[in-house]
């Protein structure tokens, strides 16, 4: 089926085969939630700093309206490139600067779905935990599912290579990344992570 995608003023919207979803999983990484925090809008991060994401193949996701609003940030000069509306600082993915591995991690926050009809798509939240360690308040990892999450995601990403799928909204033709990413400083990584410290005293 086709889930539609949209940032929350509306201006950016898309959408996505949900056929090629590789798995769901919440992602509790520092990253993810400094990302997070950047952003500083509502409802990306749950109650113990985790975020909702889709891992899927690119080739499956299009962008109808506002890419001009499109950007992206990275965290450190080699980090993934994290993709946001900047019209409202809604994430809609994250991707590896490789523009050949094919794989997106698609942040459930720009889905335009009811809850319940995210989870009939790609099976309910929190049944696979990444980096449960690092959560802001207790998280049971998942380790089985965890494993299934992994291979699949593997899966996914060989499958696409093997059927060449060159398409991705985050890519040109020639592989460059549509915007130039925003590296932010160590220094505001560092005051980003320092929310964690405040979050678990
Ligand atoms: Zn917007
Ligand atoms: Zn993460």
């Amino acid at each position: 089926m086709t889930m539609q995608l949209r940032c929350r003023c509306g201006a950016v919207t898309g959408e996505m085969n949900t056929s090629r979803a590789y798995t769901r999983a919440t992602c509790y990484c520092k990253d993810c939630r400094a990302y997070g925090r950047f952003l500083g809008q509502p409802g990306i991060l749950d109650a113990g700093g985790g975020t909702d994401i889709v891992a899927m193949a690119p080739a499956a996701v299009r962008f109808t309206t506002g890419s001009e609003h499109i950007v992206c940030m990275s965290l450190s000069p080699k980090g993934l490139l994290r993709w946001y509306a900047s019209c409202c600082r809604t994430p809609l993915g994250n991707t590896p600067r490789n523009p050949k591995v094919p794989y997106a991690g698609l942040v459930t926050a720009c889905f335009d779905a009811a809850p319940e009809v995210v989870d009939t798509a790609f099976g309910p939240r929190d049944r696979i935990v990444l980096s449960n360690k690092s959560a802001t308040s207790p998280v049971s990892a998942t380790p089985l599912v965890f494993v299934t999450g992994g291979l699949r995601i593997l899966v996914g990403i060989i499958g696409a290579r093997l059927r060449r799928e060159r398409a991705t909204p985050f890519f040109d033709a020639s592989g460059r990344p549509l915007r130039e990413p925003e590296v932010i400083s160590r220094d505001q990584r560092a005051e980003l992570e320092r929310e964690d410290t405040v979050a678990r005293s």
